[in-house]
């Protein structure tokens, strides 16, 4: 498998194959933070998800949202369809909990905008 490291700018081009169970050969990594992020990417890769949620009775329709930690990618999908329909009230604060433990990931989405009420 190979992969661009997004950790730094350097952008480091990653080759990473499982020797056997537990054991990897990687190649290309400038540093640990490197060699850590390849090894969770050909596990169990990680994403923040960002989105939108509908506002009802606030200065703006939508607020702009994201989980508070990564969660798996193969989650993504399943989080996006808990917030499909979903309208919360407002006002609402940055960092305000919009769906507590998404998707049964731990994160929380949370909004990224302030919202006044119209
Ligand atoms: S492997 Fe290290 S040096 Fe290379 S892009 Fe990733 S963080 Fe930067």
């Amino acid at each position: 498998m190979q992969l661009i490291c997004i950790l730094c700018p350097r952008g480091c081009h990653i080759q990473i194959q499982q020797v056997k169970d537990g054991e990897w050969k990687i190649e290309g990594h400038g540093c640990k933070r490197g060699k850590d992020y390849a090894i969770q990417e050909a596990t169990c890769p990680l994403r923040v998800l960002t989105t939108s949620v509908w506002v009802e009775g606030g200065n703006h329709r939508l607020v702009s949202a994201k989980t508070d930690r990564s969660i798996p990618r193969d989650k993504i999908i399943e989080s996006l369809k808990q917030t499909k329909g979903l309208t919360v009230k407002a006002p609402i604060n940055i960092g305000d909990i919009l769906v507590k433990n998404i998707a049964g990931t731990g994160a929380n989405l949370v909004a990224t905008r302030k919202i006044d009420r119209e």
